[in-house]
């Protein structure tokens, strides 16, 4: 068994678990897991079938994105989950996907502000709109590196999609759904055109620091 195996294993799993629950469709978006104990991270390959993908079509990239392993060509987003581990020492799963919800909200520019206990406990004070840039761009790699530094664990990409990051897998994924269940609720409570009320400032930073300590543990 190679050493990336089991990462890539966990890739092809976050990544169907993510296509059932309807947050990553076709070939868009994309999942990639720090590998633990070296500078690198495993990730999908650009433009191929989830429901197809076996482990050994993932690829394996160190931070300048050389191919350290696979055959594919990895996703055009790269760059942008390099980034991330990179900044965030924190962070070892990074889940880009085109969830339908946050990206309504990427659309009108509607950030979500602090709603709920549980989102801020988890995603951050305010899941924030990153500026547009096109896919696979650098422009795009930069508007993420200033943003993600601040702690939170969930952003939406303007006329793109989501960029949700956790200390492991199966934390991200839980985040994905923490996120879609926040803007479903935002964009239902907008549609009413009446106020919306926010969480209390101070429960709001009770819950961030929880957060902020979780971040410190996992670095
Ligand atoms: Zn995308």
């Amino acid at each position: 068994m190679g050493a990336y195996d089991a990462f890539k294993q966990q890739v092809v799993d976050t990544a169907q678990r993510l296509v059932a629950g309807g947050y990553l469709k076709g070939t868009g978006g994309n999942v990639s897991l720090r590998v633990a104990g070296h500078d690198a991270f495993a990730i999908t390959p650009s433009n191929y079938d989830y429901t197809r993908m076996v482990p050994e079509d993932v690829c394996v990239l160190d931070w300048q994105l050389h191919v350290i392993e696979g055959a594919r060509k990895p996703s055009i987003e790269s760059a942008l989950h390099a980034v991330v581990y990179q900044a965030r020492a924190d962070v070892n799963a990074v889940l880009h996907t085109h969830q339908v919800y946050a990206s309504a909200l990427a659309l009108i520019n509607a950030p979500i502000p602090a709603l709920f206990d549980e989102q801020v406990r988890y995603l951050g004070r305010a899941v924030e709109i990153i500026a547009y840039a096109p896919s696979g761009t650098g422009l795009l790699k930069n508007n993420v590196r200033s943003r993600v530094r601040n702690g939170h664990n969930a952003y939406i990409l303007k006329n793109h999609g989501a960029l949700v990051l956790g200390h492991d897998a199966e934390r991200a994924e839980r985040n994905v759904e923490l996120l879609e269940k926040c803007a479903l609720a935002y964009l239902l409570a907008l549609c009413t055109g009446r106020h919306i009320d926010r969480i209390p400032l101070a429960v709001r930073e009770i819950a961030f620091a929880q957060l902020r300590k979780d971040e410190k543990r996992y670095q």
